[in-house]
């Protein structure tokens, strides 16, 4: 972004408490964490529930923010040192909104597409693949990592440029509304939607409410040339265009075929041929507007073939030609803790996969898994799934059939929940001596110091607030 403190005022309702002499002076960035102020920044107090950012603003103005924002006018000696750092101090009654009204403002400024992303399940990693494949031929500026609540979501648009030609926005959403109240500034001209699974099943208490919900990303297209991105073998996706309306609009459908299905030719992109090497990667062609390319990945798993195929439905949208998509997907790398193949000195291999965890990732990762060529054992560290409410107990067991199939050596499960991934493992056949329980990371970790050799392999998967990235930790170090 590039505003000035009188814009920033202006946008935010806000009131100037130190005005510098040189009010013409343009932030260039946006930070609410000290820590991240680069020269030139507009920071922006936030009172969190451990830490207050205005307790930092003395340090956010050292590192050379040029405009502060607070919602608590700071004392005479920050007043003063703001005055003398030449920086504006301006005082608004919510920081939290005011990023929202400086992103709805600049918004205002950006000339290029603004593809907004949303799904159960791959929003980051087929985010990554968007702005990897856009990349080859556009500007494109894209959520860093996985910043997409209410702060990361406008953090992205002002980190682009009226010059930036795309601009790729992950969307998290947990409730009903969410993503509307998102794409209210964020105003994508594109939308696209990985996938309909159970994340947050919790709290949307239904599939069809998380379909209502992920429609909120399509209703929000402009009419006319809004252009929406879905998944055609997903059986939700009739739904969403039902709710969304989407049928009178421009609607981009992509496909991935790793199956028996049939191959929906008339989708915008679609793969054939799609076969998985030792290590779990897949290979296959590319179709994209009746042009074709082999397309090699480096991400492992079919799912992945999914994720791929929506990134070029957007290429091929934007006029690029199959084997420049092709390519950039070829050198498009995993996010970390995101099936994150790490290779310990101790000789065994680690599937680093501990990031998060739903029923459909879970699954996704023990088919990639089993299609990896492995000279020892194979284990399987799994841990509870969260928001899953009255469906917890049904989706852990569901997992432990799937682990029970999944040509597993060893199981070891760890969290309450997951007593259930053990229990339906046993039941569903796999020899009770294999099937771990434990309620702790040492726990595992001891488990694994008994269990594991060189040639072994080993995946680590849980939701996030199980820690799990701290066995992936102890087992590199
Ligand atoms: P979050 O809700 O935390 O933002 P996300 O939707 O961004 O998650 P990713 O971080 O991209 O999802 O991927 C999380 C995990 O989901 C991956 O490690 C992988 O196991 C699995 N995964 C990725 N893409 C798919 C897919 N298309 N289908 C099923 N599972 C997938
Ligand atoms: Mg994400």
């Amino acid at each position: 972004m590039r505003l000035n403190s009188k814009q920033i005022c202006e946008y935010t309702g806000g009131r100037v408490l130190v005005n510098p002499i040189d009010a013409s002076k343009l932030a260039c960035g946006v930070a609410w964490d000290s820590r991240a102020v680069s020269p030139g920044d507009l920071y922006v107090a936030l009172p969190g529930e451990n830490v207050d950012g205005h307790a930092f603003v003395p340090q956010a103005l050292r590192a050379g923010a040029v405009v502060v924002l607070v919602q608590e006018a700071p004392d005479e000696a920050t007043c003063l040192l703001a005055r003398e750092m030449g920086a504006a101090v301006i005082e608004v009654s919510n920081t939290f909104s005011a990023i929202t009204d400086l992103a709805r403002a600049w918004r205002g400024y950006l000339r290029g597409h603004v593809v907004g992303l949303t799904g159960s399940t791959g929003k980051t990693t087929t985010k990554n693949l968007v702005r990897d494949v856009l990349s080859a031929s556009f500007s494109v500026v894209a959520t860093q990592a996985n910043q997409n609540n209410e702060l990361g979501v406008p953090k992205t648009l002002l980190s682009a440029d009226p010059e930036t030609e795309v601009v790729v926005v992950e969307m998290g959403m947990r409730g009903l509304g969410q993503i509307a109240d998102l794409c209210d500034f964020v105003k994508p001209d594109m939308g696209l939607i990985t996938n309909i699974g159970e994340s947050h099943i919790e709290l949307l208490g239904s599939r069809e409410n998380i379909a209502r919900a992920k429609a909120e990303l399509i209703e929000a297209l402009p009419d006319g040339y809004g252009c929406a991105f879905v998944n055609s073998s997903d059986a939700y996706t009739p739904l969403v265009l039902e709710c969304s309306k989407a049928i009178e609009r421009s609607v981009g459908i992509w496909f991935y075929d790793g199956s028996a299905r049939d191959v929906d030719t008339a989708a915008d992109a679609y793969a054939t041929d799609v076969e998985l090497d030792s290590e779990g990667r897949p290979g296959f062609v590319l179709h994209v507007a009746g042009d074709e390319a082999v397309c090699k990945l480096n991400l492992r798993g079919l799912h992945n073939v999914q994720n791929a195929t929506a990134a070029a439905s957007v290429g091929a949208r934007l006029g690029m030609d199959a084997a420049t998509i092709a390519s950039a997907l070829a050198s498009a790398q995993p996010e970390a803790g995101r099936q994150h193949v790490i290779q310990a000195r101790a000789g065994f291999t680690i599937v680093d996969d501990a990031y998060n965890a739903n029923p459909d990732s879970m699954r996704a990762s023990l088919a990639m898994f089993s299609s990896l060529a492995v000279q020892g054992k194979r284990v399987a560290v799994l841990g509870d799934m969260g928001e899953l409410g009255d469906y917890a107990v049904a989706c852990h067991e569901g997992i432990g059939r799937a682990a029970a199939a999944s040509n597993l050596d060893y199981l070891v499960c760890t969290g309450e929940l997951s007593a259930h991934i053990a229990r339906a493992a046993r039941e569903a056949g796999m020899d009770a001596d294999t099937v771990l329980e434990t309620d702790s990371i040492p726990g595992v970790l001891g488990e694994l110091d008994n269990l594991l050799e060189p040639g072994d392999a080993v995946l680590v998967k849980a939701s996030h607030f199980m820690g799990l990235e701290r066995v992936v930790g102890g087992l590199v170090n």
